[in-house]
């Protein structure tokens, strides 16, 4: 049986028509009423495009409030919404617009310099969307869970990306489970500072269209504009990645943040141990969670209520999804397997990624795990990065989280390199200030890691691979010696 709810947009412009669905920084906003009138009016502007019910339209551009209206309109029109990274080269791009059967791209204005690069029938910018006249287009007032909504490609870390296939179902179910998580308070205001491309984002326009939340949006990450708006504009949670955590705490300095301010989620990847004893040592409410572009968002988050007793754990699979470690070895460290609502059918024209990932009903997500006698799950390291050294399994991101507490290092990145007589051994390679010495870090490394742990060599370089995401890639690490 299909679920069929009313669509989340309009439920909204008709429970709370005049509450905000969207603030900017000069203190411009929305109200559900106006952002549903702009939303049916752009898909009725659409459809005189020729955008149809299916469609697949490639979304190109940083966050603004054109782009999530566009979201919303292609909801109206029961189109298919596939979010592009504005950081990825035009190779790249044309292999994620010929993969997910894109038909029309809609690019910001900065994008469009670009677009002549971009094989697809047709582009158009945002904003010129507006200029055109409504067609009769039939507007989907229903929202049928089970239908496709969205495309979003993982970040290739690990190799190309795979478009991952959401439908309306995964992004309510996401909604509600962090609503479950984090409870729904009356004053709440979202910050997204992250893009609105990736799940991350996405996500916060999710949650604001289903509770009935104000989102805060920002074009992009600044410091000081994010500092602001938790201080003087009445943000109550923000989601951020280690990055983005780091910069707000130099920016705070001895400053504590206002109690109004309730939550810093933190995701998308590991964080250093040092980096959260700090944040608790400030009071902040840093809740980790553990998730993928796979589980549309969050799957695993720490709850208010634990997130100073257990400093580095996820936390536990919020309602309704369920957590288990696949095959732990002595350790208790196997990989994690999720499940739940949220979680994707599958990658688009994948089927054999789709078949590995899906194992008896459960998402194998790839990454190594564990989780403690109270059920509290830490993650440990992707699968593919483990370094098998001696038949002692080595985690490079405890060696990269022992070594980036040293003063000096700015960045390190650990991988396996090929050895006679280990068959691996870890290898390191670090961004550092002037002053630092190899002497030094391994000195270092010896005080604090197990000796098979120690790198065999500590090569310094100006700057690590990272993906258009800014994550690390540990597999390209190697090309550095070349
Ligand atoms: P690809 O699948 O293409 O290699 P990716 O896995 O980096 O790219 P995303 O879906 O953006 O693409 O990222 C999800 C991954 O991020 C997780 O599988 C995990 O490896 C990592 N991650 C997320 N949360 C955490 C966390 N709390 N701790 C450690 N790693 C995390
Ligand atoms: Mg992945």
């Amino acid at each position: 049986m299909t679920t069929t709810i009313p669509h989340w947009l309009s439920k909204q412009a008709e429970i709370a028509p005049d509450q905000t669905a969207v603030e900017l920084t000069d203190g411009s906003y929305l109200t559900f009423k106006e952002l549903q009138e702009k939303s049916q009016s752009y898909a009725k502007k659409l459809g005189t495009l020729g955008v149809v019910k299916g469609d697949h339209v490639g979304i190109l551009s940083e966050n603004s409030v054109p782009m999530m209206i566009t979201i919303h309109a292609l909801s109206y029109i029961g189109a298919v919404g596939v979010l592009l990274n504005v950081r990825l080269t035009a190779s790249e791009l044309n292999y994620q617009l010929n993969d997910a059967d894109v038909s029309v791209l809609l690019v910001s204005a900065s994008q469009q310099q670009r677009a002549n690069e971009l094989k697809v029938k047709m582009v158009v910018e945002l904003t010129e969307i507006e200029n055109n006249p409504e067609s009769s287009v039939a507007l989907q007032e229903e929202i049928q869970l089970d239908s496709l909504f969205t495309i979003m490609y993982t970040s290739g870390t690990t190799g190309f990306p795979k478009g991952v296939m959401h439908t309306y179902g995964n992004h309510w179910w996401s909604a509600i489970g962090s609503a479950l998580n984090l409870g729904l308070h009356k004053e709440d205001k979202w910050l997204a500072a992250l893009p609105l491309f990736h799940v991350s984002g996405f996500s916060i326009l999710m949650r604001s269209a289903i509770y009935g939340m104000p989102v805060f949006l920002l074009e992009k990450f600044d410091v000081k504009t994010v500092q602001t708006a938790i201080f003087q504009k009445g943000v109550t949670i923000l989601s951020v990645v280690t990055v983005m955590l780091q910069q707000l705490l130099e920016e705070l300095g001895e400053k504590v943040y206002p109690e109004h301010f309730r939550c810093m989620l933190l995701g998308g990847g590991p964080a250093p141990q040092s980096l959260l004893q700090t944040t608790k040592g400030k009071g902040i409410p840093v809740f980790q969670s553990f998730g993928m572009t796979e589980t549309a968002s969050q799957i695993v988050t720490l709850s208010a209520r634990d997130a100073l007793e257990k400093v580095g754990s996820a936390g536990k699979a919020l309602p309704p999804a369920q957590l288990r470690i696949s095959r732990p070895d002595k350790d208790g460290i196997g990989e994690i397997w999720v499940k739940g609502p949220m979680v994707t059918n599958g990658y688009f024209k994948k089927e054999d990624a789709t078949n590995k990932a899906m194992q008896e009903g459960w998402l194998a997500t790839g990454d190594l795990g564990y989780v403690d006698e109270e059920g509290f799950l830490y993650v440990v390291e992707r699968r593919t990065d483990l370094i098998i050294s001696g038949g002692e399994n080595i985690y490079p991101s405890e060696i990269e989280s022992v070594l980036s507490a040293f003063t000096g290092v700015r960045e390190v990145g650990v991988t396996g390199q090929v050895d006679p007589i280990w068959g691996s051994k870890p290898v390191a390679f670090l961004v550092v200030d002037d002053f630092i010495t190899v002497d030094m870090i391994e000195k270092y490394a010896q005080e604090k890691l197990a000796a098979y742990k120690v790198p065999a060599a500590f090569h310094f370089v100006t700057s690590l691979p990272r993906n258009a995401s800014n994550k690390l890639q540990r597999n390209k690490l190697l090309d550095l010696l070349n």
